[in-house]
């Protein structure tokens, strides 16, 4: 199994072998602010399974949190915590070239959700916008 996954500007894009240790969905406070978005798709590989081309800035989001991203575009990639996640090197899953092909399994830091999070699948859905039917 191979997946690759880029920024959206494609200045940095990655290569990825084998099976994911985690696929998960985090509602985590820092994630949301730094994504910008209220959850973050994220999937975690053991460090030398991701080979990465071009160069990420590095935001240290904790004390031990690094958070890697384009810093043309924005797009938030990588998260390494080696006290938290020893080994490992978390990609923001909405970032890979198929999403679809790697749908979450879990919940994780679901003590920070946002409260209305589990509603969000009742509310009316537009293939576009509400004016586009
Ligand atoms: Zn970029
Ligand atoms: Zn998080």
């Amino acid at each position: 199994m191979s997946i690759s996954g880029r920024c959206h500007c494609r200045a940095i894009s990655y290569e990825i072998s084998g099976e994911a240790v985690y696929e998960a969905i985090c509602h985590c406070g820092d994630c949301r602010r730094h994504a910008g978005a209220p959850m973050v798709g994220w999937a975690a590989y053991p460090a030398e399974a991701v080979t990465v081309t071009g160069q990420p800035t590095i935001y240290p989001s904790s004390e031990n949190g690094r958070r890697h991203f384009c810093g043309t575009c924005g797009t938030g990639l990588f998260f390494i915590n080696e006290v938290v996640l020893p080994g490992l090197v978390d990609v923001q899953s909405g970032t890979f070239d198929d999403p679809a092909a790697h749908p979450p399994k879990l919940h994780v830091q679901a003590a920070e959700r946002l409260p209305w999070m589990d509603e969000i699948d009742t509310l009316p859905k537009f293939a576009r916008y509400p004016s586009q039917g």
